[in-house]
């Protein structure tokens, strides 16, 4: 390896006095014998001292060499936040199912063939999906389910009761209204004549835990190959870059989802996840080129 490659890396941050003791002596030392990046220092010198010299030279264009070294630093700094506050945002609006009790719902019938249902007050919000009896197609069922976040619970400011109303298909009076708890138990009916003797349990998605696989065998194909090619320079690089790509999907999906991939709001959930992978991985690749080349110069003190 060329160590005037390395000088010349490292000379702007030097030019203003922003490297340590030790790089900064061994700047020196280089140049010491080194007629090439001396000059090579001069000219990093020279814009500034031609400005300062010419008056007509608009200020904002002698700062601009400096401005776009700072600018790497606050970008990284702001990339940071940005994914801390993701991270904070997905935890406080995660939603927080309710688990069915007797007082969670009142259901009433509004005499026009409806059901009124009203959520006890600390439900945030509610919703429902409606499908057609899977049985003889006649009749119409319904998943009603209730939850809240940390937010809501925090803030608390609206202690409206929720309601839904839900009618039947018109001139099929059947209808059934089951209560979602999306914990793994079983659906509860709350209204009408149950699908089936049989318990209903809405199933959380699972496609999560097969991207965190993806991303897990992704990370240790590419460990593989680190290994076998970690004396080429070039590639050990490259694939140095590629591996926090599926390091930042894992930490991630452990940010988001903690070490379970089981979610009942799972796009929601992968969503959250991509951005903050494509954030993480920012901060990962920038840091990771400040740390080569630290490590190249001590290689060479
Ligand atoms: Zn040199």
């Amino acid at each position: 390896m060329n160590e005037c490659n390395i000088i010349r890396d490292v000379l702007p941050l030097y030019a203003e006095s922003m490297v340590s003791e030790d790089t900064k002596a061994f700047v020196e030392g280089h140049l010491k014998g080194c007629d090439e990046c001396r000059k090579e220092l001069e000219m990093i010198n020279k814009p500034e001292i031609i400005q300062t010299a010419c008056d007509a030279v608009p200020l904002a264009g002698i700062r601009k060499k400096l401005v776009m070294k700072r600018i790497q630093t606050v970008v990284l700094s702001v990339i940071m936040v940005l994914a801390i506050a993701v991270v904070a945002f997905s935890y406080i609006t995660k939603p927080i199912h309710f688990e069915y009790t007797d007082d969670l719902i009142t259901v009433t019938e509004t005499g026009d063939g409806g059901v009124l249902l009203t959520f006890r007050e600390d439900v945030a919000a509610c919703s429902y999906e409606s499908m057609p009896s899977p049985e003889n197609g006649e009749g119409k069922y319904y998943f009603v389910e209730a939850w809240t976040s940390r937010l809501l619970q925090w803030t608390n400011e609206d202690t409206e009761n929720k309601t839904l109303t839900a009618y039947p298909t018109v001139g099929m009076p059947q209808m059934t209204i089951y209560y979602t708890q999306n914990n793994g138990e079983e659906d509860v009916c709350i209204y009408g004549e149950p699908i089936t003797n049989g318990g209903v349990i809405t199933q959380p998605r699972l496609a999560l835990n097969y991207y965190l696989f993806t991303a897990l065998v992704l990370f240790a194909v590419l460990g593989v190959l680190w290994l076998v090619f970690r004396k080429k320079a070039r590639v050990k690089i490259g694939l140095e870059r590629a591996i926090l790509f599926p390091l930042s999907y894992i930490l991630s999906h452990i940010a988001i989802c903690g070490l379970s991939g089981v979610s009942y709001t799972m796009t929601r959930d992968f969503e959250l996840i991509l951005l903050v992978t494509l954030l993480l991985y920012c901060v990962l690749l920038l840091v990771y080129n400040v740390i080569r080349i630290r490590k190249e110069i001590k290689e060479y003190i």
